[in-house]
């Protein structure tokens, strides 16, 4: 019998089963456990009425559902929600909800942190910290779904569920916390935790290229790489990673993986930085470096923060690169920026946990907001202080 206490939310089927048979519970009542904590939401064991007594005791003595603690939760004007979770040691991790008319989606994080430190990247540029573990991964939709009323009976009876899609576009690099990501993904997928459907599940990675083909072996999802630039110089800058794993390698990865995608094409995300990677010649080598990559691109206006050094792209100059994608056949969409008035775009709360001199500026900030930018996917936006990681509306 083991000691320490487990945290339930992070087992997947096989974890949770051999905890059962440890405690010397049949396989079927580690179903059961699992629909109770992810389906219903439930934390408390001696709501679970169907367990026989003395096993709800082991579970008491042995065993815990805990989800770290809730620091901030806003809701912006267009629905979008943000939670400020608390992870240990001053570090703050973030789960952004996305609704729309069609579909829930759910941001979530996998670091404290990022070891990547790409260039436009405010995680990046807070160092890293740590691995989240999986129970951390999976609380933040275990966390969302009821917060959303997902333990409702009378929802689930009409059928309705809040969380359609996640996407792993919050904080942190999954590929570089492969274990407990897997974990995540496989509960995720679970027909009797969250029943998500493969192509729903979006992992967007920088290009850790062995950990993609992992990926493909183990739990194969929609998979987006963040690609930002069109050769090795320019991408050795933006994403330092990019020396380890250059261009040639990473699509030849994406080759592979599309042989058991569930999805025909790779998502590439590309930020639009103001005179770095925009111009019509980036457009047309992007073009060639995929022409072997079934693909839609994602161009994502770049969000400044402060000292970033970067400028977003001009409206225009975004729409004319996507026009040009699109003109050579591959389906590209813009990122609306949503949420802006609660900073809904990742990263940027968690900075500030981490430095509190910085909460007197962004309330200056708040303050002075304005700078509208064109078009619908323009939004007030503040001055300084954003960043950008919505989920690709593609998906
Ligand atoms: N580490 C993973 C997933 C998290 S980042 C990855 O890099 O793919 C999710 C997306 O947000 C990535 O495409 C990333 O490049 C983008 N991103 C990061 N900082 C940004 C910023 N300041 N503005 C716009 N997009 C940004
Ligand atoms: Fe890490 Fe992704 Fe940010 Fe790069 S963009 S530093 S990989 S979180």
């Amino acid at each position: 019998m083991m000691s320490e206490i487990v945290n339930l939310l992070g087992l997947d089927a096989d974890g949770l089963a051999q905890r059962c048979a440890d405690w010397g519970q049949k396989p079927f009542r580690a179903r059961q456990l699992m629909r109770w904590i992810h389906q219903r939401g439930e934390h408390d064991f001696h709501a679970m009425t169907d367990l026989a007594r003395d096993f709800r005791e082991v579970l008491e003595r042995s065993a815990c559902v805990a989800a770290p603690a809730v620091i901030a939760d806003n809701v912006s004007a267009d629905g979008t929600r943000k939670w400020l979770l608390d992870v240990g040691a001053g570090n703050a991790v973030e789960t952004v909800y996305i609704p729309e008319a069609d579909r829930g989606t759910l941001c979530i994080s996998t670091q404290a942190g990022c070891a990547v430190n790409c260039l436009f990247c405010s995680t990046g540029k807070q160092g890293f910290s740590r691995n989240l573990a999986a129970h951390e991964i999976v609380a933040q939709l275990w966390h969302a779904n009821r917060a959303l009323g997902a333990g409702d009976p009378a929802q689930r009876a009409r059928g309705e569920r809040p969380i359609t899609n996640v996407v792993f576009m919050g904080m942190g690099e999954p590929l570089q916390n492969y274990a407990a990501t897997l974990t995540a993904l496989r509960i995720m997928l679970d027909d009797n935790a969250y029943g998500l459907s493969r192509r729903r599940v979006t992992v967007s990675t920088s290009g850790v290229v062995p950990m993609i083909d992992r990926l493909r072996d183990d739990c194969p999802v929609a998979l987006a790489v963040s690609l930002h630039a069109p050769d090795d110089a320019l991408r050795d800058e933006l994403v330092p990673l990019n020396r380890k794993f250059p261009l040639a390698e990473l699509m030849a990865a994406c080759r592979r993986y599309l042989e058991r995608a569930p999805r025909d094409f790779i998502t590439f995300e590309y930020v639009m930085l103001d005179g770095v990677n925009d111009s019509d010649r980036h457009a047309e080598r992007l073009l060639a470096l995929v022409r072997d990559v079934p693909c839609k691109f994602n161009l994502i206006p770049f969000n400044p923060f402060p000292n970033s050094g970067l400028r977003r792209s001009p409206a225009e100059r975004i729409r004319r690169f996507a026009q040009r994608l699109t003109d050579a056949g591959i389906v590209t969409t813009i990122r609306r920026t949503r949420g802006d008035d609660i900073d809904a775009a990742c990263g940027q709360l968690a900075g500030e946990v981490q430095d509190r001199t910085r909460l007197g500026e962004r309330a200056a900030r708040a303050a002075g907001r304005s700078v509208p930018v064109g078009d619908r996917e323009a939004r007030t936006t503040r001055a300084a202080g954003k960043r950008g990681r919505q989920p690709a509306e593609a998906q």
